[in-house]
This record gives C-alpha cells, structure tokens and sequence, in this order.
C-alpha cells in the first residue's frame, strides 16, 4: 500500500472514476519524491470528498464548492515546498466558480483536481456548469440543452500558468505530476462519467465519444510562469506586528468573569468593550469578545459579550452571564430575556430604564445622563470597574485616553 494512504479501499461505487483520480495523485505525488506531511489535502461536499479518510496527509474537508477558497488561505501560510491540492466536483466547481477564477488570478500556489463526472452524484444526478449539452440527467431526461463552461479556458484567461484536461481512463498522473510540479495555480479536469446516475441516464455513451462530441479537448496549456502569491510581510504587518500589551496594572479576579455590555446601535458598546478588553490584557488577564448587532448595524441593539479571566479562555459561550450592562432601552430588549434566566450576578442598569424580572441583584445608575448617550457604555464600564474592581479603573481609563475616544471625551470630569 502506497505510504499515501492509510486504506486502500477507497469509498466509491464500483467501477467510479474517482477511483483514478486516486490512483494517479498518489503516483505523481510518489513520483516527485513527496512526504505525506508535506501535502495538504482540501476536499468539499461531493463522492470525491469522502475519500479524506483514506489519505495519510493532511486533509480538510469544506463547505461544498468551498474548497478551493479554502486551499487559497492555506496555501498563503505556507512554505512554497509543501503542496496543496484541492479535489472538487463539477457541481463544487460550479459552485465556486468565482473562487478558481479568484485563485488562478492570484496565482494561488495549489493544484485544483476536478473530478468531471459531469452531474452532481452526490446529490442525486443532477446537471451542473459542466454538464455537456445533450448529456441525459435525472432533471433533463431529453437531454441537457445548455453548452458547458471550459474551465481550462477559463483559468487560463484568469490568469493560471497551467492548465491540463484528461480523459480519465489508465494512467494520467504525469500530467497530475506536471500540475504538481508548477509553483502557483494549477488545474486539471478529469473527464468520468458518474455510474450510477450518468451511465444509467446514458446507457449507449463511451466516455471518449463523449468528450470528443462535447467539445472537451484533452491538452495541457501552459502560460508565461509568474510568482506564486504569497503575502507580503507588508500586507500582513497590521496582523502580525500588532504591539503586544504591556502588562502595566493587575487584576485581583480568579477564575473568569463574564460580561454582557447592551445598548444601542452607535452608542460605541463595542468600542468600549474593546477598550475594556485592552485594559484587562493590561492588567494581566485573557478575554474574549463577540459583538452582536443587527445586519443593519447602524440601528437597534449593540450588545457585546466578554469573558475575562486569569487563565487561557478555551470557551467564549456565557450561558449565564456575572454581570450584564445595561445601557438603553434597545439593549434591555434584546438582553431581556438572558436577564430574566439569570440566577444570580449583577444587572446593571441606566436609570432611564425599567427594572426588569430577574433574580439578579439589580444596581441602578444614570449612565446616559453623567456621560451622555453616546459615552454611556463606556462610563457604564467605569463604574462596573470602580465598583468590582476585576479591571483597575486606572487601567481602563489610561485605555480610553490613549485611543482615538480620548481626545473627544473630557475624562477629568468622570
Ligand atoms: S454516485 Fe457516482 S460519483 Fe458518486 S461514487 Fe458513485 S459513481 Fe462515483
């Protein structure tokens, strides 16, 4: 058995011509001296994605039609020596069309394998992008009526520096060898016919009749070699080398605390929570946050979720929150319900709002009116630190004063 697989029998039906595909990946890939550990294998819905178990590479399994986007980020992270192949049907390539064109654009260092068998199998036979006209599917029993997109064609117009279509009968992996061996974009169609939806549809065609009467020329067509992209140290800097935060202040909590920070869409919650966040890593804790709004962020509720803790967070969920932050009426709405289940905790509350049924003790303060709606949340956040003390007040507030806000709210008064 081929060091590349872990089994040999692979999860087709019988007489499937992803059996192949298979076969002549792990050939070419024998054959340019590759180490397991060193592929990536990027599969998405469809027959061809199951066979992820039987690989001994590395292997990630997508959203259907995904595979290709999700390849282009692997491969960006990657050293040019590693090798990211993407298996994908023609329905995923149907689907994700606009992802191969983006790739081959860029020049994304991976070889897409596109297991042509010209329906969607999985699914049940239906037609798909490259479905050849007069093709018979369980949708178009007369016959498909529409021509089918030339990937090849397509990629190379986008910008590919390779691209290859074999009919996928005996051996082919020197042209997977070749597509293999390019640094950057490369793709190769496989022509099959799916046997158990488009023989039994087509009963009287040959696979190489087809492809001929279809118009689907075999060839490899090569471009002028261009750089694989990769990014650049420049376009990843403002990831990269965020300044890490000096840990200045210190925290008392043990254990993790979880906060509900609710108010209104442009009242800055989530900017507050965040300059809350930075002054808790200051003070030597973990935090996570998730902001939650409305698709339409400019209106309705702005809620942000926070956990702070003194150990690595290896869960963000708050199923029942030590605090919640209450700054208008269009976070009390949508926290309404949360608050109600609380058992315990604090709610704290602007004194414009209602107390609502809980069995949390409720502390109320005028946070709209002492720093205005548009500051609320944040001098919400100040109190909350004032009075628990979980995050020094003087670390947040240096937070606030170092960050764009703090030339636009006069601190000295709070
Ligand atoms: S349904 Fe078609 S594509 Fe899927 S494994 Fe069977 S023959 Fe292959």
């Amino acid at each position: 058995m081929s060091r590349f697989l872990v089994k040999p029998e692979l999860p087709y039906c019988k007489g499937c011509g992803h059996h192949l595909i298979v076969r002549n990946t792990v050939k070419a890939l024998e054959a340019l001296g590759a180490s397991p550990l060193d592929v990536v294998l990027v599969t998405d819905i469809g027959c061809h994605g199951i066979v992820d178990g039987n690989f001994a590479t590395h292997t990630v399994h997508g959203l259907h039609g995904r595979s290709v986007a999700l390849a282009a980020g692997i491969a960006m992270g990657l050293p040019p020596e590693k090798k990211v192949i993407v298996y994908i049907g023609d329905g995923g390539a149907t689907i994700g069309l606009q992802h191969i064109l983006e790739a081959a654009r860029m020049n994304a260092d991976l070889t897409v394998v596109v297991h042509n068998n010209m329906l969607y199998g999985m699914t049940g036979g239906q037609p798909s992008g490259l479905t050849p006209t007069g093709f018979r599917t369980v949708l178009t029993p007369q016959g498909y009526s529409l021509p089918h997109h030339n990937l090849p064609r397509l990629v190379l117009d986008a910008g590919a520096p390779f691209a290859a279509r074999v009919v996928g009968l005996g051996d082919f992996s020197d042209v997977l060898r070749q597509a293999l061996a390019v640094q950057g974009f490369a793709l190769v169609e496989v022509l099959e016919i799916c046997v158990s939806y488009g023989v039994k549809m087509n009963p009287d065609l040959r696979l190489k009749e087809l492809a001929q009467e279809a118009g689907y020329e075999p060839g490899i067509w090569e471009s002028p070699a261009r750089p694989a992209f990769r990014p650049s140290r420049r376009e990843t800097a403002s990831l990269l080398d965020m300044p890490a935060v000096p840990q200045k202040y210190s925290s008392p909590l043990e254990g993790r605390m979880a906060l509900i920070l609710a108010g209104s869409a442009g009242e800055g919650v989530q900017q507050a929570a965040e300059l809350l966040a930075q002054a808790a890593i200051a003070a030597g804790l973990h935090v996570t946050k998730k902001g939650s709004y409305p698709v339409t962020v400019g209106v309705g509720f702005s809620t942000a979720e926070m956990v702070l803790s003194r150990d690595p967070i290896f869960y963000h969920g708050v199923p029942q929150p030590d605090a919640v932050v209450v700054t208008s009426a269009d976070g009390l709405a949508n926290q309404r319900e949360r608050i109600r289940r609380m058992t315990g905790g604090v709610l704290w509350l602007d004194a414009s709002l209602p107390v609502p049924e809980t069995s949390a003790e409720v502390r109320v303060a005028d946070f709209r009116g002492r720093a205005g709606a548009r500051n609320a949340a944040l001098y919400a956040l100040l109190t909350v630190l004032r009075e628990t003390g979980v995050v020094p007040p003087e670390a947040f507030l240096e937070t606030v004063r170092e960050s764009p806000i703090g030339r636009q709210v006069d601190l000295s008064e709070w």
